[in-house]
């Protein structure tokens, strides 16, 4: 796996693409790439790091082995349904202290993030997480407002019919 690769899908190269590159490298050493549900990630950010993520690893929001809590925390853990064995990444230094580390304009933090030991910027510890459950599939009911197909256990009753979140709402 190339960091262009990761800068091509994502459209650029940021200081959160070089860390979920980090993120990744770690990620895939331990476990493995992600081909269906086997390795759950639970990410507490939806920065740039996330498109790096989910293209290196395999755990995807479409899969939905990606799970994303909106804590603002650069934390992101990973758990192997088959071992039990989860491992749980925080990063230790803002954007704001690398710059100020390195000297370095935010331009330039990329090409200084890739080259450090993970150790240096990240604490990795084992921990002990319950898996999710897997995603199921769900029938699709059509709501009876917009005529739109909505998974079932997303349908709402209004006024004795099935209706779809949004036109619940109206
Ligand atoms: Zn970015
Ligand atoms: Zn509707």
């Amino acid at each position: 796996m190339k960091y262009d690769d990761i800068v091509d899908f994502h459209g650029h190269s940021c200081p959160g693409t070089a860390i979920g590159f980090k993120i990744g490298e770690i990620v895939i050493e331990k476990f493995g790439k992600s081909k269906d549900e086997e390795i759950v990630a639970i990410v507490e950010n939806n920065s740039c790091s996330i498109d790096a993520i989910q293209f290196m690893t395999g755990c995807t929001f479409g899969k939905g082995n990606l799970i994303f809590k909106d804590y603002g925390k650069h934390v992101y853990t990973f758990i192997d349904r088959k071992t039990g064995e989860s491992i749980r990444i925080s990063l230790d230094k803002s954007v704001q202290e690398l710059m100020e580390k390195f000297k370095a304009k935010r331009e330039e933090l990329p090409e200084k993030i890739l080259e450090m030991n993970p150790y240096e910027i990240f604490t990795i510890k084992d921990v002990k997480v319950k898996p999710p459950k897997e995603a199921t599939i769900y029938n699709s009911l059509r709501c009876a407002e917009c005529k739109e197909l909505v998974a079932e256990h997303r349908a709402r009753i209004k006024n004795g019919k099935i209706v779809c979140i949004p036109c619940f709402k109206k």
